[in-house]
Formats: structure tokens, C-alpha cells, sequence
């Protein structure tokens, strides 16, 4: 396993809005729309990287669907309730996954 952790701060490393953790660029020129932390997000798109919305609130993961590639985060904006469908990345924490799933679960 080749483990390059390089922190470029190229265009789209952010500071999080909901645990103010700084989220590194997507690697491979990949957008990256949410933490890779606590999995949250803001609502600054109408469709995926457009930057359009002028809603601004924060978007929550409400519950993870499960695909046979790619897992589904769906964000619930906790401003305007829009539900948004987002990819999970590949280095998304796994334990804040599981979270989701756990707790979406229980309800
Ligand atoms: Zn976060
Ligand atoms: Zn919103």
C-alpha cells in the first residue's frame, strides 16, 4: 500500500462548517463536496459543483445507501430540508459511515 499523504492546497481544501477540521483536495482532480471527517456538507449547489445555491446552510447526513460500488450519503440541509444525494469519497472516515448507518437505523 502506497500511503502518500499529501496535503495539497491547491482550489478545494476546505475548512469544515460543522467540526471546523480543515479537508484536504479530492486526489485524482476529484470534486470534493463534503468532510471527510464528520461527512457534512453545504448547500452552495444546485447540481454538483456548480456553486449555485444561495441557500449556504449546512448539509447533515441523514442516511447511507448502499450500492454495490459506491455508497450514497444523503444530506438533509438543515436550513431549507432539501434532501441531496452525494458519493461518499474513498478516504471518508469509515467509523463516521458506520455512524450514520448506525443511527439511521434506530430511528
Ligand atoms: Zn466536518
Ligand atoms: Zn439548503
Amino acid at each position: 500500500m502506497s500511503n502518500s499523504k499529501r496535503f495539497t492546497r491547491i482550489n478545494e481544501s476546505f475548512i469544515c462548517a460543522n467540526c471546523e477540521k480543515e479537508v484536504p483536495m479530492a486526489h485524482g482532480g476529484k470534486c470534493r463536496n463534503h468532510c471527510i471527517f464528520c461527512l457534512h456538507s453545504l448547500h452552495v449547489d444546485i447540481n454538483p459543483g456548480d456553486r449555485l445555491s444561495t441557500c449556504g446552510g449546512i448539509l447533515a447526513p441523514n442516511f447511507i445507501e448502499v450500492k454495490s460500488d459506491k455508497n450514497i450519503i444523503h444530506h438533509k440541509c438543515l436550513k431549507c430540508e432539501e434532501i441531496r444525494p452525494n458519493k461518499c469519497a474513498e478516504d471518508d472516515d469509515f467509523d463516521a459511515i458506520l455512524r450514520v448507518m448506525q443511527s439511521s437505523k434506530l430511528r
